[in-house]
């Protein structure tokens, strides 16, 4: 593995007493992409706000642990946290471009950090631009307000915006979830070139976009590490079950179903009695299909089948409110 940049010594992080992150120890390498993946409601959101504290703005979260950039630890209470996130750009979801135009969205930055000049601004305008390949789409039109770009080119701005006040690490929270394909494809283009000259940690449930990007991968299951490595030996050949039903569950052939059970409708715990009852009909090593549409289920039902002993295949979203669970019994 190249030179670490992050490194992320036994955090823990619980909402209201919700054990969201357990025990995660893993360094992330330098100017690499770094892909953390797993199932909804796993960590992975909770884990990328931890690395620029956002976590902070949270209530009623408490963490532990270190987490160590450059080698000074983020979670120290004398570390300036105004420095640490100026290390870090952040492309979230969704782009919120500032209600100005795409000139003024660049340029806010650098001139917030005391650059004042027009030539000089004028010269990153356009570097960055470029970089995130939106210069030719935009050259022509840079005081028109950024809000009437499309959707795409809005989240390459955000891109630029953020690379503007150079940041070391970039921290991309499902950067593409809201965007077409095409612009989606742009900014995977975007990233892949950034890597030579930042650390890019992307969070993902697209397993094909975490395959495309990732030279890392950080697999997380219901807050717990499950596997960390080279991206091309975990996709090809995963050490734990888990990541190989993850990968499997997401793209290939779906195993045999022994028996199915619709559990709409139903709520947390009794969901779950079910599940267990639907378990104890069906033999050693059978697979039990469950469609669950409380969202509490999709944590809860799999915690409890797996300290019960079972293991869980694939936790899977079907559609806007459902979801599928998958159980092998145990031998
Ligand atoms: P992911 O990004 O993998 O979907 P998250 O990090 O968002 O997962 O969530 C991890 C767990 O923490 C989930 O059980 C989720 O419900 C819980 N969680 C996340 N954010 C909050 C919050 N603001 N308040 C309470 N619980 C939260």
């Amino acid at each position: 593995m190249s030179e670490t940049h992050i490194e992320i010594e036994n955090v823990n992080a619980y909402y209201n007493g919700n054990h969201a992150l357990k025990n995660i120890s893993v360094k992330i390498p330098k100017k690499q992409i770094t892909a953390i993946i797993g199932p909804s409601g796993c960590g992975k959101s909770t884990l990328l706000k931890c690395m620029n504290r956002l976590i902070d703005l949270t209530d009623g979260v408490t963490y532990s642990g270190k987490i160590l950039i450059d080698n000074e630890d983020i979670f120290d209470r004398k570390t300036d946290i105004v420095d640490v996130r100026k290390k870090m750009g952040l492309l979230a979801q969704k782009p919120i471009p500032l209600p100005m135009s795409i000139y003024e969205n660049i340029a806010f930055g650098p001139k917030i950090h005391g650059l004042k000049k027009k030539p000089g601004l004028d010269a990153i305008v356009e570097k960055y631009l470029k970089l995130v390949g939106l210069w030719e789409e935009v050259k022509d039109r840079l005081n028109s307000p950024a809000s009437q770009l499309s959707l795409g080119q809005q989240q390459r701005l955000c891109l630029a915006r953020g690379l503007a006040v150079e940041p070391e690490i970039i921290l991309c929270d499902e950067p593409t979830s809201a965007l077409d394909p095409v612009s989606s494809q742009h900014i995977e283009q975007q990233l892949l070139k950034l890597k030579n000259d930042y650390t890019i940690v992307i969070v993902t449930h697209n397993i094909h976009q975490a395959m495309r990007l990732a030279d890392y991968v950080i697999h997380l299951y219901l807050g717990e590490l499950v596997e960390h490595g080279d991206a091309k030996e975990v996709f090809e050949n995963p050490k734990e079950e888990r990541t190989r039903a993850y990968i499997n569950g997401t793209f290939q052939t779906e195993p045999k179903i022994d028996k199915e059970l619709n559990l709409k409708g139903n709520v947390c715990p009794y969901n779950f009695v079910l599940a267990k009852q639907a378990l104890h009909e069906i033999g050693a090593g059978k697979i039990l299909k469950l469609i669950v549409d409380d969202p509490l289920a999709v944590i809860e039902v799999p915690r409890g089948i797996e300290a019960d002993g079972h293991d869980i295949i694939s936790v899977k979203q079907l559609n806007k409110k459902d979801w599928e669970i998958l159980i092998r019994k145990k031998e």
